[in-house]
């Protein structure tokens, strides 16, 4: 195949600072909340360290719940910042039990942040959010999340669940750019950050951002714009609006539904047992007992569908069916589960896949619009 052209990408207009408002805007109502938004221009995972960073101090106790990496890294910056942090550690590759992050509620006199991933992309966890966020409140903690998979695959109303942050990125469920991200900040968490010591100049403190953008009336972004990724950003918003943000989720939770249907109707039970725990972003299916993962990849490989490995201490033992944004789509399910149950039928397990392409079609011909 012939290299395209990428010259067209060179020189791109710039993007107007009078967007960047109504573009937060979209954002905060795809959040559901008044809280302000803010751009972080990097990565996903640098506006989670932002946040992290923003937050901690010595004599801040934080409740950190890992359900993945990610989680793990959170943690990491939150005692970098010389907070005390208490890990709450959920079994591999599974959503924590509330029991656990009660446990560790109950043991402690103070606690200032809980820190939790909404849906994960890693494993196909769903964390119970709105037990844990209530729980924040009842605490006086400040709530913290990570919504980068789950924005667009799952509903997160922020302000009715009383979350204090929440920290998007664009290129999972809401289809867009990589290498943006955007932050929600209520007003406590705000209050929260002004009494941490400043960590500016550094493109880590959300306080920074606040002074030199919202506190200016949000016009033109300090430093230089990428004017690349805002476009593209804005190009997100418009198909996630033009779709619904209501039927994104829609898309996602069939995609799930259809998935996991057509693993059991194979007679593969799902990684994640319980319905109401797994994600809307990727279905984990097991790597049967004596079976090597990469000859399961590759075999899924060779019929063109790109399998996830697991990610973390159980990336031997699962394989991800990646059903997020463009994916969650009916050809994209089922050839994602086909595709897992030929490669463990060619390596030696049972699958019946005229059973599973059966139920993914029956889910999908259910609905009607
Ligand atoms: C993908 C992901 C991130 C990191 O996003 P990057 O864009 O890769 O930095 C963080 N948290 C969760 C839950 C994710 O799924």
């Amino acid at each position: 195949m012939p290299t395209p052209s990428t010259h067209f990408l060179l020189d791109p207009p710039t993007y107007p600072a009078d967007r960047y408002a109504p573009l937060a805007d979209r954002i905060k109502r795809l959040l559901v909340t008044a809280s302000d938004v803010v751009f972080v221009q990097a990565e996903a995972i640098l506006a989670l360290e932002a946040a992290a960073s923003s937050m901690a101090r010595p004599g801040i106790v934080a409740i950190n719940i890992v359900t993945s990496p990610y989680g793990v890294y959170f943690g990491a910056w939150l005692r970098r910042g010389g907070a005390t942090v208490h890990d709450v550690i959920s079994q591999p590759g599974q959503p924590v039990a509330m029991e656990l992050v009660r446990g560790q509620a109950d043991a402690l006199d103070q606690i200032d942040i809980v820190a939790v991933v909404h849906g994960e992309a890693a494993n196909g966890a769903l964390n119970p959010l709105t037990d844990i966020a209530s729980l924040a409140r009842s605490r006086g903690a400040l709530c913290v999340v990570d919504a980068v998979a789950s924005i667009g695959g799952h509903a997160l109303g922020m302000d009715s669940l009383g979350i204090d942050i929440v920290v998007i990125g664009a290129q999972k469920a809401l289809g867009g750019p990589p290498g943006l991200s955007a932050v929600a900040i209520s007003k406590r968490a705000w209050d929260h950050i002004a009494g941490i010591p400043a960590l500016a100049p550094s493109c880590l403190s959300l306080a920074n951002i606040k002074a030199t953008w919202l506190d200016r009336g949000r016009g033109a972004l300090r430093g230089t714009p990428a004017a690349l990724e805002f476009w593209a950003l804005e190009a997100a918003i418009d198909r996630v609006e033009a779709e619904g943000i209501e039927n994104l989720i829609t898309r996602h939770g069939l995609a799930a539904t259809a998935s996991r249907a057509g693993l059991r109707a194979m007679g593969i039970e799902p990684w994640i047992a319980d319905d109401r725990a797994a994600s809307a972003l990727v279905t984990s299916a097991p790597v049967p007992p004596g079976m090597n993962v990469d000859d399961l990849i590759a075999h899924a490989a060779r019929l063109g569908v790109a399998l996830g490995r697991g990610v973390g201490d159980i990336e031997n033992q699962l394989v991800r069916l990646n059903h997020t944004g463009v994916n969650a789509t009916f050809n994209s399910v089922l050839a994602a589960v086909l595709a897992y149950g030929s490669a463990i039928r060619s390596l030696g397990a049972q699958a019946d896949l005229g059973a599973a392409a059966k139920a993914v079609t029956s889910v999908y011909s259910a609905i009607t619009c």
